[in-house]
């Protein structure tokens, strides 16, 4: 069996956000679809260890924002990457609350939904929850981010909680000198650089600034180690 077949299934990216009394939480999910157009509903599938996924079991409501194809990799490390448990995500971005309450960000995000959960249904690790689409805006025209766009363009990586993780996944495209994070798995690759943070192309590890940290999860240089 080559697992490798999975990678080619397209998906998009979003952030998943809902909310439990006077808390809100988010995460980035590739699994958003459409189910049907009359009445419009839609499913997503969330991780049972999320704490978006008990917010959204607890207030049966959910939003969607659509990400732009550039947004950043810290937006999608600060939804993607940390937990709700630990930081507020909200802290960090321009978002809105919608009628219902659930935060629907304004970053980056061309369009936006919101559900309330219809149907919920247990997928061993996920709960898939379908949801009829109670509000829906479009924020501005653009091309929407896929999930291969972020991980051969933007080289992202996801977590072992997303329905995508394949473990020991191998990676392309590693030079002896690029280095791993620890933390989250991205890859830094001294001849792309880091741009969006101001690394030009062709920049060596070594030679990064001493406070410049993973583009995704924010974790240190020291946090990094050598790709053998
Ligand atoms: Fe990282």
């Amino acid at each position: 069996m080559d697992l490798h077949a999975l990678y080619k299934i397209s998906y998009g990216l979003y952030i998943i956000t809902s909310k439990k009394g006077e808390q809100t939480n988010g995460q980035i999910a590739n699994t958003v679809f459409q189910i049907s157009s009359d009445p419009a509903t839609v499913a997503i599938s969330i991780n049972k260890q999320n704490l978006t996924n008990e917010f959204i079991r607890e207030s049966k409501v959910f939003g969607v924002s659509i990400l732009a194809q550039e947004a950043p990799l810290s937006l999608i490390g600060n939804f993607g990457f940390k937990s709700g448990r630990d930081v507020n995500k909200f802290n960090e971005v321009n978002y809105k609350k919608s009628t219902s309450g659930v935060p629907l960000i304004t970053d980056h995000v061309l369009a936006c939904l919101e559900a309330e959960v219809i149907n919920e249904v247990d997928a061993e690790t996920h709960h898939i929850f379908i949801g009829r689409i109670t509000n829906a805006e479009v924020f501005i025209e653009g091309v929407p981010m896929t999930y291969a766009y972020y991980q051969q363009v933007k080289r992202g990586t996801v977590p072992p909680t997303a329905p995508n993780y394949v473990p020991k996944q191998a990676k392309e495209n590693e030079k002896m000198n690029s280095y791993v994070c620890n933390v989250c798995g991205y890859v830094y690759d001294p001849a792309k650089g880091d741009p969006e943070n101001g690394v030009a192309p062709g920049t060596p590890f070594d030679k990064l600034p001493d406070d410049w940290t993973c583009p995704v999860c924010s974790a240190g240089k020291d946090e990094f180690s050598q790709k053998s």
